[in-house]
């Protein structure tokens, strides 16, 4: 945690009040007390003092006239940015994250291994960026309207990956290949948001299952997409079981491919 700043000329800097003069300064890291003995702080600026600067000149000498040292108390410089104000590297490190909103999608999709291109293709499904048919319509560019995979609704992501009939029998039928059962839409809750949906299939699950089954997700999630692309683009059907082949044999392949063994559950 960053705790407050808490400057010693009236709660601000020099740096903060006066950024222009303190650029005309040689020397930036002097202690206060140093650079107030003498005038020490105008001699060591590198120009005269221009009229454009002339005003915060004077209000920062009037300030530091009125600044009340503590006798006896060394000046030093500390990292704010640590409880005990000592620089460390790690705490350098955790500043680089300071006000960072963690995302959903590195548990969700790039930690899980996967094929790169099945990994953009779930991080854009997420973010609802695929081109289907409800942000066409939007666009007013051509589309089919209807999900092609039962020709009964109008094509949206959530509809063609999770809601879909077809979509359904085929989650069906991989929670049993994949021995998955959250993979199977009986156990589904109701979600807006396909983002969500996605993580509640792997709710309460230990790390590494977790992990295997958001591989999974992925794998189908990128067939579904390719069998809706044959149906529209290229007018070619396949069956439910020859979807099913498609998807286990890549599972196999992903599983050679030494990523991981998403073939065998491990509870
Ligand atoms: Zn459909």
């Amino acid at each position: 945690m960053v705790p407050p700043l808490v400057s010693w000329l009236f709660g601000a800097s020099p740096r903060s009040l006066a950024p222009a003069l303190y650029g005309l300064s040689r020397r930036k890291h002097r202690c206060v007390r140093d650079a107030l003995r003498n005038g020490t702080w105008v001699q060591e600026l590198r120009a005269r003092v221009s009229p454009p600067l002339l005003e915060s000149f004077v209000a920062l000498r009037v300030l530091l006239e009125l600044a009340q040292l503590s006798p006896g108390m060394r000046d030093k410089f500390t990292w704010r940015f640590s409880s005990d104000g000592v620089y460390s590297a790690s705490s350098a490190y955790r500043l680089q994250f300071a006000g960072a909103v963690e995302s959903p999608f590195v548990q969700l999709i790039w930690k899980p291994w996967a094929t790169p291109r099945c990994r953009l293709f779930a991080w854009l499904l997420a973010q609802n960026r695929l081109m289907t048919a409800d942000r066409l319509l939007a666009r007013q560019w051509p589309n089919d309207y209807f999900c092609p995979l039962c020709m009964r609704n109008l094509e949206t992501t959530a509809h063609l990956f999770v809601e879909c009939p077809l979509s359904r029998r085929i989650w069906e039928k991989v929670a049993t290949l994949a021995a998955a059962p959250t993979l199977n839409p009986a156990t589904w809750d109701v979600h807006h948001m396909v983002v969500d949906w996605l993580g509640c299939l792997t709710r309460g699950r230990p790390n590494a299952e977790a992990s295997r089954v958001r591989s999974w997700a992925m794998l189908v999630l990128w067939h579904i997409w390719l069998e809706r692309n044959a149906r529209t683009f290229r007018a070619s059907t396949s069956t439910l079981e020859s979807l099913i082949a498609k998807i286990a044999d890549e599972a196999v392949a992903w599983d050679r491919m030494g990523g991981a063994k998403i073939s065998s559950p491990r509870e």
